[in-house]
């Protein structure tokens, strides 16, 4: 019995295949490492005392599926593979629909030509858009903000329509919120490439004196302290979501989607403050134009993930903050 990983090498799916190697479930990832590096299966296999089946390529591959699906047991797929950043999807749109979109029909295809039913997908709270109202319920209204956020509400819709069409199918949605943290042996964590768009490892970066400052975008939203507010998530609560949602796929077949979230907001200035703490480091400032495109405050309702899942976020900021600033000081050049 093998899961499917697709983006297995990536930052998220790097954590969920440790939580799965523990567990006891054979994995093979799939990863065409457009983001990512090879060397995060040995590191993986550093911690988990295991190493997980690693194919380079990509997901858009139906040949290659075909192969994998015939030569693995596989009894479900976890779908992480996908393009994510926020200033590129604008520019390069038919990538992005290419990638995620596309991606996703392909491989939704070939896992039912091979009769596998069972499917977990990262979607966003990007689909949410604008809030109408706070925190976001599962029920709040979708109209994504960007390419990026259009591409996985698609994906949602596609699969939605798929469950429709057959009862064999058991499909969990999951609305991530934002993951920082890494896994706390220091091993593996968030590695972008160039100058990282996202706060966490921009903050780290400075802290381990790679960034001389951190700009802050925005201090004069109707927020807490005037700075933009996000629902951190620490990224092995959201591996375990993972975990929480196939053992739910096994009782209940059609979809169920979910956020996953802590259901509290930070603002930048107080994780600043987290980071300052668990890293003894002062972290240089200044505060800058807000960026375009930026929902000044959003968080999760997190409860029906408890309900459903009976999986709840464990780890708060403070933890958060450790775990980065120790995967970031031992690893200040990430991967490489
Ligand atoms: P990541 O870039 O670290 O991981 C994605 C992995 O997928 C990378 O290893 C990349 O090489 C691989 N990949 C991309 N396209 C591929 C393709 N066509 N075929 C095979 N492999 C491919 O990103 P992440 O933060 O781990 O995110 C994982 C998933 O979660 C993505 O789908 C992302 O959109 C979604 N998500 C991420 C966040 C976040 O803030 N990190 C929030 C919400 C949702
Ligand atoms: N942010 C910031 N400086 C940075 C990166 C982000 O002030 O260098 C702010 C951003 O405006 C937002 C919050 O930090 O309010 C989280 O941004 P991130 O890009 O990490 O997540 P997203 O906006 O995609 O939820």
């Amino acid at each position: 019995m093998t899961i499917l990983v697709t983006g297995g090498a990536g930052y998220i799916g790097s954590h969920t295949v440790v939580q799965l190697l523990d567990a006891g479930h054979e994995v093979l990832v799939l990863d065409n490492l457009c983001n990512s590096k090879a060397t995060v299966i040995d590191r993986i296999e550093k911690i988990a005392g295991k190493r997980p089946h690693f194919i380079q390529g990509d997901v858009r591959d139906r040949a290659l599926l075909q192969e994998l699906f015939a030569k693995f047991a596989i009894t479900a797929v976890i779908h992480f593979a996908g393009l994510k950043s926020v200033a590129e999807c604008s520019v390069k749109p038919l990538l992005y629909y290419d990638n995620n979109v596309s991606g996703s029909i392909v491989l939704a295809e070939e896992m039912a030509r091979a009769n596998i039913y069972t499917l977990v997908f990262s979607s966003s709270a990007t689909v949410y858009g604008e809030p109408v109202f706070l925190p976001y319920t599962e029920a709040h209204p979708l109209k994504p903000i960007n390419v990026y956020g259009q591409s996985k509400l698609m994906v949602e819709q596609i699969l939605q329509d798929l469950a429709a069409s057959n009862s064999a199918w058991r499909i969990a949605l999951l609305r991530y919120f934002n993951p920082v943290g890494a896994h706390a042996s220091g091993h593996i964590g968030e590695d972008p490439s160039g100058i990282p768009n996202n706060l966490m490892p921009f903050l780290a970066q400075v802290a381990v004196g790679k960034r001389e400052y951190l700009s802050i975008f925005g201090d004069d939203y109707e927020t807490v302290d005037g700075t933009g507010v996000r629902d951190y998530i620490h990224v092995d609560d959201l591996a375990s979501g993972h975990l929480a949602a196939l053992t739910y796929l096994d009782q209940h077949a059609g979809v169920v989607t979910v956020n996953l979230g802590t259901g509290k907001g930070t603002s930048v200035l107080e994780l600043v403050s987290a980071f300052e703490r668990a890293s003894g480091k002062a972290i240089a400032r200044q505060i800058v134009g807000r960026r375009p495109g930026d929902l000044p405050e959003y968080y999760a309702q997190a409860d029906y993930a408890k309900r459903v899942l009976g999986w709840q976020a464990k780890h708060d900021v403070d933890r958060m903050c450790t775990d980065s600033w120790r995967w970031q000081s031992q690893n200040p050049n990430g991967f490489n």
